[in-house]
């Protein structure tokens, strides 16, 4: 075998296992990690210019303010440990609870609070396409206001960044807790309430029966499950808004007959449906509460809702709030998004070591104003420099040789164009010179 087929396999060393990521999980090499910045910077840029502000917390959470929250579906996902302290701890698996619980120790900040995140997130959830241990979480946090202009507000920047990372076909279907919780009332079966809600969530993945099924083997009567699986139906917001939502009372009515009216000043009423199978699996949520679908991607690219009592319950403050997150991974790959290259712009070859000096000044230069440069480390011939410079990508080369040195030229070499002229080595210096 070669040096270079050997390289590239890497026969020895730790087995192949231990060189994969853990399950779960993935190395962001440059490209990928590229086109994750760039959805960083066009969604970031989105929720800034609604005037929110970006916030980091430890990924690291106190066990018990991560299952306190969690639900059902959730805690079971919760990696979990002990520190050599014997704390209970756990990584976060969203940022809400961890936003919540750092208003809640930080109660002087004035609300409404207006806060967004970029961050990585964990769940011991079964890998599958679209479903990682780590992940990323876009997402925003309004926090002190129960107006319906919050719900229209968090609505627009939710389907404003959509739109700036190039989502044209999406779709966001909205349900509310209290109205889904009314009608459970009306029909006397208010205590089936998880089982329902959970039946409901499957309504668009599995068949009727099974639907049905999973109400009726809770307990709940068959032909009142029946009931339950037709009313969950699927309209435009505005309908929904006169007949099921106004059916539930006039408080929730009013609520959002303003929520249709400030959402459609603030973006639009045409990506909003109402779908009554939409209930989440957080236990936080308490109102509100929606997915995010993308053209033909199966799996939801987001979701959120209003969670009006977990601020309280942390902070013994009532504080409504709500806020969405975006899966960035899942977003991605709705978008089909390719790693996106960088290569640096220059790389500088000597032959002789006398000519370092020259090639840092040159170095120093280009960097300062604003290029990306590499300096030969003496390794390589100049061919193998130059083979290994066009797999990077890079474009120019920049040649010093003795003869070069002694004239006070440099050849640079336009590895795009196959191109190659000499330059006075003051081009490059400029006042330094
Ligand atoms: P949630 O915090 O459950 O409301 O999730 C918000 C969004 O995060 C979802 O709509 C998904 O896009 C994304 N998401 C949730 N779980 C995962 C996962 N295991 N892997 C990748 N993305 C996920």
């Amino acid at each position: 075998m070669t040096q270079r087929a050997q390289a590239a396999t890497g026969t020895g060393g730790l087995p192949d296992h231990l060189r994969r990521p853990v399950r779960g999980m993935r190395d962001w090499l440059p490209p990928q990690f590229y086109a994750l910045r760039r959805m960083e910077e066009l969604l970031s840029r989105v929720a800034e210019s609604f005037g929110y502000r970006r916030v980091e917390t430890p990924v690291v959470e106190h066990f018990e303010v991560l299952a306190r929250r969690a639900g059902r579906e959730i805690v079971g996902e919760i990696y979990y440990f002990k520190d050599r302290a014997g704390r209970e701890l756990g990584l976060r698996f969203d940022m809400t609870v961890p936003i919540a619980r750092a208003i809640s120790y930080n109660l002087t900040i004035p609300r409404p609070v207006r806060w967004y995140y970029f961050s990585r997130v964990y769940r011991y959830d079964e890998p599958q396409h679209g479903r990682y241990r780590e992940f990323h979480q876009f997402g925003v946090e309004l926090v002190g206001s129960s107006s319906p202009r919050a719900d229209a507000e968090v609505l627009g920047v939710l389907a404003e960044s959509l739109r700036a990372v190039g989502v044209p076909d999406f779709v966001v279907r909205i349900n509310d807790r209290k109205m889904v919780d009314k009608m459970l009332e009306s029909m006397g079966v208010r205590e089936y309430r998880e089982a329902i809600y959970r039946a409901l969530d499957k309504k668009h993945k599995l068949p009727r029966e099974d639907v049905v099924k999973i109400m009726t083997s809770s307990g709940v009567e068959p032909s009142k499950a029946e009931a339950i699986y037709d009313a969950a139906v699927e309209m435009p917001l505005q309908e929904a808004v006169e007949s099921i939502i106004k059916r539930a009372g006039a408080e929730l009515y009013n609520f959002y007959c303003k929520l249709l009216k400030y959402l459609d000043s603030a973006s639009g009423l045409d990506k909003f449906v109402f779908d009554m199978s939409i209930v989440r699996g957080l236990d936080y949520y308490t109102g509100m509460v929606f997915e995010v679908f993308a053209g033909n991607y199966k799996l939801a690219i987001g979701g959120g809702g209003r969670y009006d009592s977990l601020l309280e319950l942390y902070s013994g403050i009532s504080m409504p709030a709500l806020g969405f997150a975006l899966g960035v991974e899942r977003l991605m790959e709705a978008l089909g998004v390719q790693g996106i290259e960088k290569p640096p712009d220059y790389y500088i070859y000597i032959f002789d070591d006398g000519a370092y000096s020259l090639a840092a000044a040159i170095a120093r230069r280009m960097r300062a104003s604003g290029s990306d440069v590499v300096i030969e480390l003496g390794d390589k011939t100049l061919r193998e420099a130059l083979e290994y410079a066009l797999r990077l990508g890079v474009r120019y080369m920049v040649i010093i040789g003795r003869r070069e040195l002694e004239r006070g030229v440099v050849r640079v070499k336009d590895l795009g164009k196959r191109e190659e002229v000499e330059r006075p080595v003051t081009e490059f210096l400029g006042k330094e010179a």
